[in-house]
Order: structure tokens, then C-alpha cells, then sequence
């Protein structure tokens, strides 16, 4: 049975068809450019800040406490995939809410200087657990979904398996 991940909340809000893609093991290509470069702003944004932590299957790029709260940030490399990035956060907030620890969320992009707050509200809450439902069926099915040209499409790592 396949874990929802974060990741998997991720594509679900960019596009059906890498949701099956990935959860069947076919992987982008990783010499992309676009992979390329979100994993060195990853890995180079908030050095100094960074505490990576890895609990059950999700893992949180950064999280601190202030003011007797925690906050937990999700490092991205433009606004673009702004939407599918404030699920993901809102997803750890709701993993970390079932181990009963109560948090904010901040989606940072550092080359836009951004830092946007997410909270985990009844609305947020209900439409993840929509998705989880909605992502098992894609994953059920015995091919991915059909590709639908998106405004991601052009920055997807995916595009050669949709587009010749
Ligand atoms: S290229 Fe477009 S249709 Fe294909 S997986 Fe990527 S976002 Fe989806």
C-alpha cells in the first residue's frame, strides 16, 4: 500500500498524471535543470536555519520554535507552484497535528525573498483528506491519466513522457 507523502500531495495540485507516474516508481529525468536548481536553492537557502527532520514517512525541510510555537518551513524555488506548495505544508501540519503537535507553517522562497504563512484550517483540512481519497484512486488505476497541457508542463521533469 502506498504512503501518502508529501510529495505525493505536491503533484496531486500540479497534475493527476505525475501523481501515477511517480507512485509507480517511473522517476524524472534528474539531470533536469529545473530539479537541478531547486535542489541546490534546497540546499543552500537557510543553512544557518535548517533542522531537516524525517517523521514516519514525511520529511520537513526546517522547523523551529518561537514564541512557545512551532514553525514548520517548506523551502521552494518560485512562487509559480505556490498553490501545490502551500498543500504540501499544510500536510505536514496535519501529520504532525495526528502526533498531537500543534503547528504553523511558512513557505519560503528565498530568491523571491517570500515568506508566506500557512495554518491547517477545517477548509485545508477537508480538502487533504479529499485528496488522500482521490490520490489512492489515480494510484488504483492501471494507467496514469491521460496528459493535460497545464501551465506547469513547460518547468515538468516529466514532459517527456507526455509530450514529443
Ligand atoms: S508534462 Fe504536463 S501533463 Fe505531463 S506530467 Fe508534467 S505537468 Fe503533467
Amino acid at each position: 500500500m502506498q504512503h501518502i507523502t508529501g510529495t505525493l500531495i505536491w503533484y496531486y495540485y500540479v497534475c493527476k498524471r505525475e501523481v501515477w507516474l511517480m507512485a509507480h516508481e517511473l522517476h524524472p529525468n534528474q539531470e533536469d535543470p529545473f530539479l537541478e536548481i531547486g535542489r541546490l536553492i534546497q540546499k543552500e537557502s537557510y543553512a544557518r536555519e535548517k533542522k531537516e527532520i524525517e517523521l514516519g514517512h514525511i520529511k520537513i525541510d526546517l522547523i523551529k520554535r518561537a514564541n512557545g510555537e512551532f514553525i514548520v518551513g517548506e523551502i521552494k524555488k518560485s512562487s509559480r507552484f505556490e498553490e501545490p506548495a502551500k498543500m504540501q505544508l499544510a500536510y505536514y501540519l496535519y501529520c504532525l497535528r495526528k502526533y498531537g503537535i500543534a503547528a504553523t507553517g511558512e513557505l519560503l522562497i528565498p530568491k523571491e525573498k517570500k515568506r508566506i504563512k500557512v495554518e491547517l484550517t477545517d477548509v485545508i483540512k477537508v480538502k487533504l483528506e479529499h485528496a488522500f481519497t482521490a490520490i489512492k484512486e489515480i494510484i488504483k488505476q492501471e494507467k496514469p491519466p491521460l496528459p493535460q497541457r497545464t501551465r506547469y508542463c513547460s518547468h515538468c521533469a516529466y514532459k517527456d513522457f507526455c509530450w514529443v
